[in-house]
């Protein structure tokens, strides 16, 4: 297979290690495309975090945004949709400290963020991605995509206040 690149988003943050408590730093991200693991590329990836010493080591917190396509699941057309990727997360230094599981600053001072970020992105994934909030979907009898034209076709699920004055007429 091809070579496992380096990750783009591989930050040096030595500078914080050697600051004092409560020092931080703002970090603005723009990157027209980059890929964050091999199977997420993010398209494009902005924003703002900032990057804060602490006794366990340097917490990260901001917000970071990406467009994803998703299958509308009324219309079942493609739809491109702003994600909001929420970072909240503390890297541990000296990596010996940290709880199984965590995230951790390597010794020489760097972080990889790929790894918070895609599984961050992964989160914010909207679980029935909509293409728009008002979306008509399709008809249940001729699959006719509602948004963008009148089927004509009588429906059958109707409201039952209006299904009962029918039958009356
Ligand atoms: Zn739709
Ligand atoms: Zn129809």
């Amino acid at each position: 297979m091809s070579k496992q690149s380096q990750s783009r988003l591989r930050f040096n943050f030595g500078f914080l290690l050697e600051a004092g408590l409560g020092t931080s730093r703002i970090i603005e991200l723009d990157y027209p495309t980059i890929r964050v693991a091999q199977d997420l590329d993010l398209t494009p990836l902005q924003g703002v975090f900032t990057a804060t010493r602490t006794s366990e080591g340097v917490y990260l917190s901001g917000m970071l945004s990406t467009n994803m396509v998703f299958e509308c699941v009324r219309c079942l057309e493609d739809a491109e949709q702003t994600i909001e990727i929420d970072l909240d997360e503390l890297f541990y230094y000296p990596a010996h400290t940290a709880p199984p599981g965590e995230y951790v600053i390597r010794d020489d001072g760097f972080v990889d963020l790929a790894p918070l970020v895609r599984e961050s992105a992964l989160l914010a994934i909207p679980v029935q991605p909509l293409c728009k909030p008002n979306c008509q979907g399709l008809c249940m009898e001729c699959g006719q995509n509602l948004n963008e034209a009148d089927c004509g076709c009588d429906p059958e699920d109707i409201d039952p206040r209006l299904a009962a004055l029918k039958d009356f007429l």
